[in-house]
């Protein structure tokens, strides 16, 4: 029987660092649908296939060969992590992630990955849709203003010169856009653990997810 740990909540809830660190704890391989749909931005950026040209998307997206690889996501062979993390890519990602087409195909992929190895997946849906079956649902939340700080100080880290109050402001429109679309919108599953991490460490966080998976496993 495979295990399958689903974790969702806004951008900057601190989902991916989390999952990283949990997933080593119990062996899982991690899954960032986030970076998924921010590859699907990016090759639609670069070759200039807007959010309603759906046919070109679907094609481009069954041309995408994406595999996760220490965490980190290839596209056909090539790390793209540092180039899907960008504020420009952060900024229209959310578009293409509300187009239906874009979202059955990726989450089929996603869905194709939990049924090879035991996984820890993040996004905004993976508790309602993806992993729907899961045993262990986790929803993680924190003020937009502690959100924004992660986001700021992780980019300013790696040297790019960037503005709070934008990335707050990309952040809040983001939540709208993800907790408004018609498909799949970000929710908490009713079966998730809800844990607000305004004011907890990271080890924290994870201790209390590790806990909680141990002692229902
Ligand atoms: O997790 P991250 O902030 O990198 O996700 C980027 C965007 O991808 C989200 O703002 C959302 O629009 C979309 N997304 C989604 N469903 C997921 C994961 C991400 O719609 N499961």
């Amino acid at each position: 029987m495979k295990i399958s740990v689903a974790i969702d909540g806004p951008a900057g809830a601190g989902k991916s660092t989390i999952a990283k660190l949990v997933a080593k704890n119990f062996n899982l391989m991690y899954i960032n649908t986030g970076a998924m749909y921010r590859a699907v931005a990016l090759v639609a950026k670069e070759n200039n296939i807007d959010d309603t040209n759906i046919q070109e998307l679907s094609n481009l997206i069954d041309s995408l060969n994406m595999k996760f690889i220490n965490d980190d996501l290839y596209l056909n062979d090539e790390n793209i992590q540092d180039k899907i993390t960008m504020p420009e890519i952060s900024s229209i990602v959310s578009k293409y992630a509300s187009i239906k087409e874009v979202r059955s195909k990726l989450v089929d992929l996603q869905r194709e990955m939990s049924k090879k190895y035991d996984v820890i997946m993040d996004g905004r849906d993976i508790g309602t849709v993806v992993l729907k079956d899961s045993k262990f649902k986790f929803f993680l939340t924190a003020t937009p203003e502690a959100r924004a700080e992660r986001r700021y100080k992780e980019l300013k880290n790696r040297g790019l010169s960037v503005d709070y109050s934008t990335i707050l402001e990309d952040i809040i429109k983001r939540d709208y856009i993800d907790s408004n679309r018609e498909v799949d919108p970000l929710r908490k599953a009713e079966d998730a653990i809800e844990i607000d991490t305004t004011n907890l460490s990271i080890d924290e966080v994870v201790e209390k997810i590790s806990l909680s998976i141990k002692n229902n496993k």
